[in-house]
């Protein structure tokens, strides 16, 4: 087993740390391309574009109601960091479907401006992946033994 690696992700907690922050990325905007969001195109089109599968642990959404039920919009780039610039938070390419347990994971969780997942729409998924997938393990390594306490008082032993 690797040592834990302390993960360089971040939330800022105002609106003059977002504006910083949003200033300091170099590059493409990714998240300013494809369609805008409208009549046209909503959170259905999103979610058929996606295949009705979460953008970070690729769970199926379509597979039952209660599945969709757990569905939620994901905004790659947090809302909240492109809001406090004055930028578009919702055009297509900044949008996916996610489940409800990986939306609350990653919350604004944000990689470090100076990360070069910033380059591309699918590096940065790949990269939030990653982080999503390190929240788990966190909280499954401080819940395992309350819950191995609850499955096996459940199974009488
Ligand atoms: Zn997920």
């Amino acid at each position: 087993m690797s040592e834990s690696i302390p993960s360089l992700f971040q939330r800022l907690t105002s609106d003059d740390a977002r504006k910083a922050f949003y200033a300091g990325l170099k590059g493409p905007a990714w998240w300013l391309g494809g369609n805008k969001r409208g009549p046209e195109f909503g959170w259905v089109e999103v979610f058929v574009k996606s295949d009705g599968k979460c953008v970070y642990c690729s769970r199926d959404l379509a597979a039952s109601t209660d599945a969709l039920a757990e569905s939620t919009e994901e905004h790659l780039v947090p809302r909240s960091l492109l809001e406090a610039s004055g930028v578009r938070f919702d055009n297509e390419h900044n949008m996916a479907v996610c489940c409800a347990g990986c939306n609350g994971l990653k919350n604004e969780a944000l990689p470090p401006a100076g990360h070069p997942c910033w380059k591309s729409r699918k590096a940065f998924i790949k990269e939030c992946s990653r982080f999503v997938a390190e929240c788990r393990l966190k909280n499954f390594q401080k819940y395992k033994t309350h819950v191995e306490n609850v499955l096996k008082k459940r199974a009488g032993q």
